[in-house]
C-alpha cells in the first residue's frame, strides 16, 4: 500500500510572451495551480491546472475553493488502487483542470514508485512528438510576420486563430499561405462562425488552392447541428474542441456524425475522462488531436506523456509553454524546435 500523505496547492502565476488574442478573448497572463502530491514512502509528483474560464467556467480561485476538498477525499487513499480513487475524485470534485492534475501526479506517483515513466504506463508508443505554433489574432501585417518567423524557426505544422471577421481572415490566410507554403494549416476559429459563414470560408480558401489539415471548432460549442453542417459542405476536416469536454458530448457528437477529429485536451475533461474519450473516438474511427489551455512546461508535460504513451495523434497543439515567459523548462522533456521528446 502506498498512501496519499499530503497534497500542497500554489497558485502560479504567468504572462504571456504577447497578448493571446483569439475570438472573443485576450489574455496577457494565465494563472494556473501547481499540485505537489507526496506519499507515505516520500515519493513527490508535481502537476498543474490550467484551468479555462472561457471553455469550461473555472479559474484559479475556483480550483483553488475546492482544493481542501479534493485533499480530503484523497488522504490515506493507496495509489497503487488509483481507479478507486480517481472514482472517488470524480464524484466529488468537479473541477477538470485539478481533475487533470491529481489524476496525472497519483500516476506519476505509482509509475515513480515503479521505475516506469507514465508514457511508459500508458503504452510507450512513441518517445517523441511533433508540436505546431500558433499565430493568434492580430493585424494582418503581425499575422503573417510571426507565421513566417514560425516556419524560420523550425516548425512544420502552423495554428492560425480566426473567426473575428470572416472577410479579414480569408485574406489573412491568403497572405500567410504566400509566406508558408509547404507547411499544415490547423485554423481554429473558436466558435467565431455560423454555419453558412464556415462554408463560405471554406470554400474560398479552398478555390485559392489552399489546404487545411483540420478546421477547427468553426461554429458554435452547442450548435452540432451547425458542426455537422460544416463538416459536410466543407472541403476540409472538421475538429470539435470547445464542444466535447465530456464523454456524453463525445457520444453525441459521434452520434451525430458531426466531426472527422476531436480535441483532447486534458484542462477541458481530466486525465481519465480523456483517456475514455480517446478509446471511444478510436472504436468509431474519429480522428485525435491532442491541444492544451495555458499550461506551462509543468502541465504540458503531462499531455506529452499522453501523447507519446498512446501514439493515436495525428496533431499535437502542444505550445502554450513556448507562448508563455517561463525561466526554464520544468516539464523534463527536450524541446528541439518542433519536437517535443521527453527525457
Ligand atoms: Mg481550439
Amino acid at each position: 500500500m502506498i498512501k496519499i500523505k499530503d497534497i500542497k496547492f500554489s497558485v502560479k502565476k504567468y504572462e504571456y510572451k504577447k497578448p493571446f488574442h483569439i475570438t472573443n478573448s485576450v489574455r496577457t497572463e494565465a494563472f494556473n495551480v501547481e499540485v505537489e502530491l507526496i506519499t507515505s514512502n516520500g515519493i513527490i509528483s508535481k502537476a498543474e491546472a490550467s484551468p479555462s474560464f472561457r471553455v469550461c467556467g473555472e479559474n484559479s480561485d475556483t480550483v483553488m475553493s475546492v482544493a481542501d476538498k479534493a485533499r480530503g477525499v484523497l488522504a490515506g487513499k493507496d495509489i497503487k488502487r488509483y481507479g478507486n480513487v480517481f472514482n472517488d475524485l470524480k464524484s466529488s470534485v468537479d473541477s477538470p483542470s485539478l481533475k487533470a492534475a491529481l489524476e496525472f501526479s497519483i500516476l506519476e506517483a505509482l509509475c515513480k514508485e515503479s521505475g516506469i515513466k507514465v508514457w511508459n504506463f500508458l503504452g510507450g508508443v512513441k518517445k517523441e512528438i511533433e508540436t505546431d505554433k500558433t499565430v493568434v489574432i492580430s493585424n494582418i501585417k503581425d499575422m503573417v510576420l510571426e507565421a513566417a518567423n514560425i516556419k524560420k524557426e523550425g516548425f512544420k505544422i502552423l495554428k492560425i486563430k480566426v473567426g473575428e471577421n470572416v472577410d479579414k481572415d480569408i485574406e489573412i490566410m491568403a497572405e500567410i499561405y504566400k509566406k508558408t507554403k509547404g507547411m499544415k494549416y490547423i485554423v481554429d476559429a473558436n466558435t467565431g462562425y455560423t454555419p453558412k459563414q464556415a462554408v463560405y470560408f471554406a470554400k474560398k480558401l479552398y478555390s485559392r488552392g489552399i489546404d487545411i489539415s483540420v478546421y477547427e471548432q468553426p461554429v458554435d460549442r452547442n450548435d452540432i447541428k451547425g458542426l455537422r453542417y460544416v463538416r459536410f459542405k466543407s472541403p476540409y476536416p472538421v475538429a470539435a474542441d470547445e464542444s466535447v469536454k465530456t464523454i456524453d458530448d463525445a457520444v453525441n457528437l459521434i452520434k451525430k456524425e458531426a466531426c472527422d477529429f476531436i480535441n483532447i485536451k486534458i484542462m477541458k475533461m481530466g486525465f481519465s475522462n480523456a483517456l475514455s474519450i480517446i478509446q471511444l473516438a478510436r472504436a468509431n474511427d474519429i480522428k485525435l488531436m491532442i491541444g492544451c489551455m495555458s499550461e506551462s512546461s509543468l502541465g504540458i508535460k503531462q499531455s506529452v506523456h499522453l501523447a507519446c504513451g498512446l501514439g493515436c495523434f495525428d496533431f499535437c497543439d502542444l505550445d502554450s509553454h513556448l507562448l508563455l515567459n517561463e525561466k526554464r523548462n520544468r516539464g523534463e522533456f527536450i524541446q528541439n524546435k518542433n519536437i517535443i521528446k521527453i527525457c
